[in-house]
């Protein structure tokens, strides 16, 4: 594995994959790698010639106030847990190689970016759609992988895709779970042990809302109200629980089919996310 910080060398490298007919997937992060990102990294690996990994903390994605000083940086054990898994390029940029100093330019995509964590987070998914869009024009890549964990900025970044004529393929990734049903985040590290033993309660909320649709004897809102209550007593600070439409993560009808439970929640210092999504009638 090659590791380089610079666009002009990436493009070197890129130009003779390209020259030879290689197909190029990429894989984007912001490191402290855990069993999540190397399974994208594991499914880029399995569909394409060539595999891009990049580590970036995009500062743009972070909020005032927010953990980008603190976000755990972990480079060398990234690299080592790459190259183990015979990833072609690390591409590791600094903030100054990433953005121009006079920077003008965010891409934006409306709407989607402004519900559940852009209502918390303003700006974030700005941040996001601008970082990806600049790294699929360095790394040119065929496909491109992101975990359904971040449900929200998979559909960002697809409507982005779209809408810009992007020739890149996303591919989804399911989410990887600790054994206790915990989504692995590089966040959950912040969880003290207490709250570890707690943190799983936010899936189990997510599969008994699940469980609640499908016996329709419910109203959405209420099955709602009662998960952010049971959060809410075992510890969290519930920012949304949301039953929404897959399609657009808006709030789901009785009638729609395919489905999407949303959630956020502080537990101590971290803001936990996770979601589960399931269609009501298997077509
Ligand atoms: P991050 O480093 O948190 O920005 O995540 C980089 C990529 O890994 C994103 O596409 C995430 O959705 C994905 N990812 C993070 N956690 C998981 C997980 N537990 N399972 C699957 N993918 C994940």
């Amino acid at each position: 594995m090659q590791t380089i910080n610079t666009i002009k060398n990436l493009a070197a490298v890129l130009k003779h994959w390209k020259q030879a007919g290689l197909s190029i997937a990429f894989v984007p992060t912001m490191g402290n790698l855990h069993a999540g990102h190397l399974k994208l990294v594991a499914e880029a690996k399995a569909k394409a010639d060539k595999v891009v990994v990049s580590i970036f903390v995009n500062p743009t994605q972070f909020g005032i106030g927010e953990d980008f000083d603190s976000y755990p940086r972990t480079e060398a054990q990234d690299a080592k847990q790459l190259a183990a898994q015979e990833v072609d390029i690390l591409f590791l940029p600094s903030v100054a190689e990433m953005y121009h100093s006079n920077a003008k330019t965010t891409v934006s995509v409306a709407g989607i970016s402004a519900l559940h964590c852009g209502l918390s987070r303003p700006g974030h998914f700005d941040g996001v759609s601008t970082v990806v869009c600049k790294l699929f024009n360095m790394v040119q890549p065929d496909m491109a992988f992101f975990g359904e964990k971040d449900f929200q900025q998979l559909a960002v970044i697809r409507t982005m895709v779209r809408d810009l004529n992007i020739p890149v393929k996303i591919h989804a990734v399911a989410t990887i779970r600790e054994s206790d049903g915990l989504a692995m985040s590089s966040r959950n590290g912040y969880l003290t042990p207490e709250q570890r033993k707690i943190a799983p309660q936010l899936y189990q909320a997510l599969c008994a809302a699940k469980e609640a649709v499908l016996a329709e004897n419910q109203a959405f809102a209420q099955i709602e109200r009662q998960q952010r209550q049971n959060l809410e007593s075992a510890g969290f600070a519930v920012d949304y629980f949301s039953i929404c439409r897959a399609e657009d993560l808006l709030p789901a009808k009785q009638n729609d089919n395919e489905l999407v439970i949303l959630a956020a929640a502080k537990l101590g210092k971290p803001r936990l996310i996770d979601n589960i999504q399931f269609k009501i009638k298997a077509l």
